[in-house]
């Protein structure tokens, strides 16, 4: 599709809590951490953390979008 382009990475990812986070974030929004990674791997949408087992394992408590690898 002309004029539409995927970029390989659009979020960062918090080191700490897996959050997804623009690209020119310093900072998570999250816990505060300052360690953000381009590197990572698979999305996780939590609604409901308390229903989801994939966020227990993660240690989401917060409602929002994840990286299910962060290296
Ligand atoms: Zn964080």
């Amino acid at each position: 599709m002309p004029g539409k382009r995927v970029r390989k990475a659009p979020f960062k990812a918090c080191r700490n809590c897996h959050m997804l986070v623009p690209p020119e974030a310093t900072r998570c929004p999250n816990c505060g951490s300052t360690d953000l990674t381009e590197d990572w791997k698979g999305v996780i949408i939590v609604i409901d953390p308390e229903s989801s087992t994939l966020a227990k394992k993660l240690k989401i408590e917060r409602p929002g979008r994840y990286a299910v690898l962060v290296s």
